[in-house]
Order: structure tokens, then C-alpha cells, then sequence
């Protein structure tokens, strides 16, 4: 209770210092939603920003020298999916790695339903509810961060299974505020679930990228992905996703997106 205190009071000093003057402009450089967002949406970032760079290590490995333009441009991203609520800054993520790139994984991983294959294949980003760590290529996370809607977005893709978890169970449902929430979210999930699972079989073009019919924690943070970045397309083709998201996040990203832009 004193520490749940004491740490709301030291976020909140860490979220009213002044934001140095070298990440704002690391932010203005890299991450493209920024300044689309309204002013009061960009300070609350900011103090995201702020909290997340206090509050988690980073560490570069093979060979990546660490330096503010990769921490400020993650923690940008991470600090999109905690606008507006009220949350704990992902309490189970204590150290993010950072690789150059892709990293080679020694995994098995499904030819067919029936059929695994052992071998290497490159990795851009991994996270599990059982690791306090989370992976993630920088040349992959910088992408993301530029590109404003081609649907991928590594950072909030690790930081949505985050989430995912921090509920005690790799399911695809984050913390949800009622049991009504929870009841319509898993009906929704569910059946999007199968569309999509539908889709990947047959080999018809998705919205969704198709890696997330491989179980509903990979549904929610390729859904996420498509949520931020994808947003018009999203609503116009998954209503009921995009409400249930949007209640969640409590934010409408048509409301700042690129892809209005550029469709006029
Ligand atoms: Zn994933």
C-alpha cells in the first residue's frame, strides 16, 4: 500500500520533469504518429516516455552500443498503448534486449498441422509471460516506428503480449474492467479468431496479418498492430474488433491516423 503510493508519487515527478530536448527530437525524427496526436495526448507520452526510460533496463546485445535514440524511440511506441488508462507500465517487463537485427533462433516450428520442423529462423522481437525480458530487433523497431501504416509494428506488437499477460495467462485478453467487458471481448476474439484462421487456410487476403491465426495471443497483438496502424481499414472491415479495442485503449486511432492521409 506505502509502496503503491510511493510509486505513484515517483512517476508522477518522473512524468512532470522537463522532457530533454535531444528525445523530443529523436521523437520528432522517428516516430511518425507523434505529431499527429493532440497536444494533450503528446504530453502524456512524453511522461510515458519519461517513466518507461526510469523504470526499465535496456540492453544491447551482440554487438549493439546501446544509445537515447533506441531507448527514447521504443519507449515512444510502448507509451502509445498507455494513453489514457490507468495502468502499472507493464509490471512483469523488467529488461528489453536490443539486437542489430534479426537473430537466429534454434525453435521448431509447424510445415503443416502435423508436421514440425527443428532448424534456425530469424526473429525480429520475442517476449513470454514466463521471461521478465522482451527481445527486439532495433533495425525492426525503427521501421515500425517510421512507417506509418503498412500494419507492422514490432514494438507494440511485444508490448501488446504485455499486456496479454499481465492477467496470469497467455490468452489474448488483456485486463479488462467488467465482466460484461470480458464476456463480449472473448465472443468477439473468438470469432474473429476463426475468420482469420478461415482466411489463412484459404489463402484469402487479410486485413490481419496472417500470423496471428496461429493462437489467440498472436490474434490480439497482430490485431493491436492492425488497431494503430491500420485503423480505417480495421473499423470498416472488423467492427466489432475495433470497438472492443477501442474501448480497451481508450483511443480511436482514426482519429490520428496516416492512413486518413492517404486515402484523403
Ligand atoms: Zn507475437
Amino acid at each position: 500500500m506505502i509502496l503503491g503510493l510511493l510509486k505513484r508519487r515517483r512517476r508522477r515527478n518522473l512524468r512532470t520533469q522537463p522532457f530533454p530536448n535531444a528525445w523530443r527530437a529523436i521523437i520528432g525524427r522517428n516516430v511518425h504518429f507523434f505529431p499527429r496526436l493532440s497536444a494533450s495526448d503528446q504530453g502524456e507520452l512524453l511522461g510515458h516516455v519519461q517513466v518507461l526510460l526510469a523504470e526499465k533496463n535496456f540492453e544491447g546485445c551482440a554487438g549493439l552500443k546501446l544509445n537515447d535514440e533506441i531507448r527514447v524511440t521504443i519507449a515512444a511506441q510502448a507509451g502509445l498503448l498507455l494513453l489514457h488508462r490507468d495502468t502499472d507500465y507493464f509490471p512483469l517487463l523488467v529488461t528489453i534486449l536490443v539486437y542489430p537485427s534479426a537473430y537466429l533462433v534454434n525453435e521448431s516450428h509447424p510445415v503443416t498441422d502435423h508436421i514440425w520442423e527443428e532448424g534456425e529462423s530469424a526473429r525480429a522481437g520475442h517476449t513470454g509471460s514466463h521471461l521478465d525480458s522482451m527481445v527486439l530487433a532495433w533495425d525492426e523497431a525503427k521501421e515500425g516506428a517510421s512507417d506509418p501504416s503498412d500494419g507492422k509494428n514490432l514494438v507494440l506488437h511485444e508490448f501488446a503480449h504485455q499486456l496479454d499477460f499481465e492477467n496470469h495467462a497467455t490468452d489474448g485478453t488483456p485486463v479488462l474492467a467488467t465482466r460484461e467487458q470480458e464476456r463480449v471481448w472473448s465472443e468477439v476474439m473468438r470469432t474473429e479468431f476463426a475468420k482469420l484462421r478461415a482466411a489463412d487456410e484459404t489463402g484469402i487476403p487479410a486485413l490481419l496479418d496472417t500470423y496471428g491465426a496461429s493462437n489467440p495471443a498472436e490474434f490480439f497483438a497482430v490485431a493491436v498492430e492492425a488497431f494503430f496502424e491500420r485503423p480505417l481499414g480495421l473499423r470498416a472491415e472488423h467492427p466489432r474488433l475495433y470497438a472492443e479495442l477501442k474501448k480497451f485503449f481508450r483511443q480511436d486511432p482514426v482519429d490520428f491516423s496516416a492512413e486518413r492521409a492517404a486515402a484523403g
